[in-house]
């Protein structure tokens, strides 16, 4: 079995959102008709949902998370990863209310300690209330300090440099096996992650604009980061508008290489 059809048949994944932390287009941009009549270039914020044979999970919750698990019709997860604390990644927490209610328990979430501390203070209501109405969001916050399971899926935090803070990126596995590194908000991947994914199926990487950033990849430092990574696909995520979908297909091409 080739890795493509592996990965296929064992992980669902679905991009939930692939924009930058103003989303595309943004408030007060100027856009020709032709970029906003093409639906793929209207991206909320970044998320990706999971699935396995026994559990599925998604990975940040944006602040459009309830209208990305609307439109993919997720009607509910085992768990939340959250990769770092900065709004774009964590303000549609709250909405994660519907899951609490329908599995009739509390919903664990995944971050990095001082991701956490960031979140129990956003969301202090959730997480420092003893006594909780029926239908509210009902945390079970869970710190990640290293490879832990979900179901039948590994995952392998690989903290990454995002300006002054740290980004956890994931590596999921099944039977051992790396299947997908999802790493965004990230300046660079650091050599020991690398070796860690090397021909890994699928990798996403940050790679938000053409031009350098100080604490994202540019499309030019992921495209050096794809070639050392060697995965068999790469996907860009955490794009501006500077991206037109249809014009830059190229560019997500010559990514995969
Ligand atoms: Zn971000």
């Amino acid at each position: 079995m080739s890795d493509k059809e592996s990965i296929k048949q064992q992980l669902k994944v679905v991009f939930l959102g692939t924009g930058t932390s103003q989303g595309v287009p943004i408030i007060g941009g100027t856009y020709s008709a032709d970029y906003l009549a093409n639906p793929k270039n209207h991206r909320t914020r970044p998320s990706i949902y999971i699935e396995t044979s026994e559990v599925s999970i998604i990975v940040d919750t944006t602040p459009e998370m309830r209208i990305q698990v609307l439109r993919e019709g997720i009607a509910n997860v085992d768990a939340v990863l959250i990769t770092h604390a900065h709004a774009d990644h964590i303000m549609g927490m709250d909405d994660c209310r519907r899951f609490c209610h329908q599995s009739e328990k509390p919903l664990p979430i995944y971050a990095g300690a001082e991701s956490m501390k960031s979140i129990q203070r956003v969301f202090e209501y959730a997480f420092n209330t003893v006594h909780i109405p029926k239908g509210y969001f009902v945390p079970d916050p869970r710190i990640v300090d290293g490879p832990f399971h979900v179901g039948d899926l590994k995952i392998t935090p690989a903290p990454l440099p995002h300006g002054r803070m740290t980004s956890n990126g994931y590596i999921f596995s099944l039977d051992q096996k790396p299947l997908l590194a999802y790493l965004t908000d990230c300046k660079e991947v650091p050599e020991n992650i690398i070796h860690q994914i090397q021909d890994v199926p699928v990798a996403v990487l940050d790679a938000l604009r053409f031009k350098p950033h100080p604490t994202h990849m540019c499309y030019d430092e992921a495209l050096t980061t794809a070639r050392r990574i060697r995965a068999g696909q790469t996907w860009l995520t955490h794009l501006t508008h500077d991206y037109d979908h249809d014009l830059h297909q190229a560019v997500a091409y010559y990514a995969q290489q």
